[in-house]
């Protein structure tokens, strides 16, 4: 293990937990897997090991699957919504208290900046205190009929929910579906990515500290497989919440269709258009450009990565992307830069790969486009690329690349622009650019994607529903629609 390095003491919290063999949770209990079976997960910055980390059989699965049902039978069902308010309200508190070693660890395990980390955090903590109030908030309706009947529905926890999450924002997407979750009254298995499970691990601390009685939240280890299939395939969960590619989205609904048919909600990929019109308050788009397409170095799924542009302001915007994009720093995490490695070898290999091919079908670089070399050889450093297409059916401009890699090209009219961003099987988010507040509003009703933003990018709050359209997903995150995907609704008939 080499916890070690130059630039900073990390806080005696972070050195600790790395060294004590980080642990799972079931039933309150700190396990390790029951094989022993262990996996490594590493800095990205350097490639070195951070931790030996359990990895969850079949059989440590159904043990959480088990804990989680027992609580939810015995105990979180019998817990008064107000009490559920407070232990969620705590745990939110609690990773307030621990804020700098949360965000150490996910620097060091996802490579993101510490001050981006920082960012990730606070969402959580955010989401936290806003699921918090929901507790007490879950209704249903009455509803009037034709017959002399009191019809009223309720709104009922599913059970135990699996929850599975990606690698780019560890934490906080790990608490975007923890959080409504136990305020809708269900017991929980988590499963972090296997690349970056540190943050989840130590949450599982917190959980315990905050008071929730056991079982109610369960954390398991490991890779897709056994790890996430033997949740996605269980014949006692009952609703999976999967956040991650589109190629394993698929495998989860095919997994829920083979076992026990359990709900599943997705939040997928996306090649979300940034469109940019020539009436556009110019320097409000060029503030933020890099950082919509360069963000988390390329890693988030709503990132603007097919920039369109109106051909009179095109040379304009691609010079100043250009020359903010070189000047983006790149380095460790723990150095805040402006941007971290990717969060693994393979992540690396495959965004290079799409480079490549971007290159063979005809793409011009306009710039970045190498992995690093020098002191930020042994890491998984890639420089912000920027791609110029006017290929449409191009691989770089069809497929999620995840990486930090855009493709730029022009437009001429709005239908020309409105149909590009809509030639996409994905539908996750849009932006698009412009001072006439009618088009603007006609871009919103035209563009089929989950979220639009207009004149911002990237806006977010735990209040506001999210999610995506078509091969991005299904079931809306935040917001009250959460309280839809963790509740089922029923009818009670009443004879007067
Ligand atoms: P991934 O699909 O490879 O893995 C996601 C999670 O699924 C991991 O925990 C992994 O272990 C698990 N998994 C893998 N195979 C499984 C299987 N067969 N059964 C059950 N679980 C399995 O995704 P990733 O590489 O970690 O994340 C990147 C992807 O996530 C990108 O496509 C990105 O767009 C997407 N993403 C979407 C959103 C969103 O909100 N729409 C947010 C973040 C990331």
């Amino acid at each position: 293990m080499n916890t070690s390095n130059n630039t900073i003491n990390l806080h005696k919290k972070t050195v600790d937990f790395l060294k004590t063999s980080p642990s799972m949770l079931i039933n309150n209990e700190e396990v390790q897997s029951g094989s022993k079976k262990v996996f490594a997960t590493k800095n990205p910055a350097n490639g070195s090991v951070l931790a030996e980390i359990p990895l969850a059989e079949d059989i440590d699965v159904n043990m959480a699957v088990k804990a989680a049902r027992k609580a939810f039978t015995d105990t979180w069902k019998h817990v008064k919504p107000s009490e559920k308010s407070d232990l969620i309200w705590n745990l939110a508190e609690l990773i307030e208290r621990d804020l700098e070693v949360l965000v150490e660890l996910e620097t060091l395990d996802n490579g993101k900046p510490l001050n981006k980390a920082k960012y990730d955090v606070l969402g959580a903590v955010a989401h936290l205190k806003y699921y918090a109030g929901w507790c007490t908030k879950i209704e249903g309706t009455s509803i009037p009929t034709d017959t002399n009947k009191l019809v009223y529905t309720k709104r009922e926890p599913l059970g135990v929910v699996g929850l599975i999450v990606p690698w780019n924002f560890p934490l906080m997407i790990a608490i975007w579906k923890l959080a409504p979750a136990l305020a809708c009254g269900n017991c929980c298995v988590l499963k972090p990515a296997e690349q970056t499970p540190l943050t989840a691990l130590y949450l599982g601390k917190l959980i315990v500290e905050a008071g929730f009685p056991a079982g109610v939240v369960n954390i398991v280890t490991g890779p897709g497989l056994p790890t996430g299939e033997a949740i996605s395939n269980h014949m006692d969960i009952d609703k999976i919440s999967f956040t991650g590619s589109t190629e394993v989205g698929r495998k989860i609904m095919l997994s829920a269709a083979n076992s026990n048919l359990k709900k599943v909600s997705l939040e997928l990929g996306g090649k979300s258009p940034n469109v940019i019109f020539n009436d556009a308050d110019l320097d409000l788009v060029l503030g933020g450009l890099q950082w919509s397409s360069f963000y988390n170095s390329g890693q988030e799924c709503t990132l603007g990565s097919r920039i369109y542009v109106q051909e009179s302001i095109y040379e304009e915007v691609l010079k100043v992307l250009k020359g903010k994009t070189i000047k983006m720093t790149i380095g460790e995490g723990i150095e805040n830069p402006d941007l971290g490695p990717m969060v693994s070898e393979e992540q690396l290999k495959t965004v290079s790969n799409y480079i490549e091919k971007g290159k063979k079908e005809g793409g011009n670089i306009i710039c970045g486009g190498n992995r690093l070399e020098g002191k930020l050889a042994d890491g998984y450093f890639l420089e912000p690329t920027i791609f110029e297409t006017d290929t449409e059916d191009a691989t770089i401009v069809k497929e999620e690349i995840f990486g930090p890699v855009v493709v730029i090209s022009k437009f001429k009219t709005f239908d020309e622009v409105v149909e590009k961003a809509n030639d996409t099987k994905y539908g996750l988010a849009a932006a698009v650019w412009t001072k006439d507040i009618s088009k603007a509003h006609r871009f919103a009703n035209e563009v089929d994607a989950g979220s639009i933003w207009v004149n911002g990018y990237d806006l977010f709050d735990a209040a506001v529903p999210f999610g995506g359209f078509k091969q991005s997903g299904n079931g809306k995150e935040m917001g009250k629609s959460a309280i839809d995907l963790y509740t089922k609704e029923k009818a009670v008939w009443v004879v007067l």
